[in-house]
């Protein structure tokens, strides 16, 4: 990458809002590398460490949690993608629908959403990033953790620009010029359901525990009004999969899933959600049409 295009966006600031660690590299991590890698301010709000995320006791040794293990992973992703910082909700992981987790008092969906708004909003106010990505409408794959951050996420954009909500502190309200929803590739997920038609398995009962329905993911249609081809910074994207090790960051780089998203080609969707767009759009920038 040359002197210049390192220097691209170095007065543009992006913030991703998001609710586990290996969610900012699994579905955006080429994105944030990209932009990351030309200069740009990349910034992460993390909602929970990932207490409930499943992993082989190996990956627990010299760790005192799934929490703390997958902190380190985190750390070790965003070192790799270079963000410039990440930041903790402290909330905890909810689990997938209907586990005992739901109920834990600190569980991130047992928290009123204008209090999660409120946080995230306190850091849009202090890091004033043009440009703020979440999750789309059904959390990707349904995890009610990503659709409670998208909830919170839409209200905090809202509140960081209200005058009349004044947080701690009470920084100066800060307008973000573009929001959007990351969305999961639908070609790569038709041919997923696919290909386990074809091995004689159920892609309504996808992942570990069988909970992910993958015929109901491409059944979804969001607008995409932007596309990321981060081929560049490919090998870094990897990389950061890569310090995921305990929930299998390894075989996205390898394997099935990384042969499938190879297929695909090297790119991010989104959609943008604010402000709504005139018609279809096609960019390939996030930063177009931003104002520093
Ligand atoms: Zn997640």
């Amino acid at each position: 990458m040359t002197e210049e295009l390192k220097q691209r966006y170095s007065d543009r600031t992006l913030l991703a809002v998001l609710a586990h660690p290996d969610d900012e590299t699994f579905g955006i991590g080429g994105t944030l590398a990209m932009y990351a890698q030309q200069g740009a301010q990349v910034y992460l709000v993390c909602a929970t460490r990932g207490e409930v995320g499943e992993m082989d006791s190996r990956y627990l040794e010299g760790f005192n949690s799934i929490a703390e293990r997958r902190e380190y992973e985190l750390c070790c992703a965003v070192d790799k993608l270079g963000l410039r910082k990440v930041y903790f909700l402290n909330y905890r992981d909810s689990g997938m629908p209907g586990s005992p987790e739901n109920q834990h008092p600190q569980a991130l969906t047992a928290q009123p959403v204008e209090k999660v708004a409120g946080e995230i909003a306190s850091y849009i106010r202090k890091l004033k990033p043009q440009v703020v990505i979440t999750f789309d409408p059904y959390g990707g794959y349904g995890h009610p953790d990503h659709i409670a951050i998208h909830n919170a996420t839409n209200l905090a954009v809202e509140q960081a620009a209200n005058p009349e909500f004044q947080p701690q502190g009470n920084p100066p309200p800060h307008q973000v010029q573009r929001l959007f929803y990351q969305v999961i590739p639908r070609t790569m997920i038709r041919l997923g359901v696919l290909l386990m038609q074809l091995l004689g398995k159920d892609p309504s009962k996808f992942g570990t525990n069988g909970d992910i329905d993958l015929k109901k993911i491409a059944g979804m249609k969001f607008p995409i009004h932007a596309s990321v081809n981060y081929l560049p910074v490919a090998k870094l994207r990897d990389e950061a999969a890569n310090c995921h090790e305990s929930q299998g960051g390894r075989r996205q780089s390898n394997g099935i899933i990384g042969w499938l998203r190879r297929l695909v080609g090297s790119r991010e969707l989104f959609m943008q959600a604010f402000p709504i767009p005139e018609g279809k759009g096609n960019s390939r920038d996030l930063f177009d049409g931003v104002t520093t």
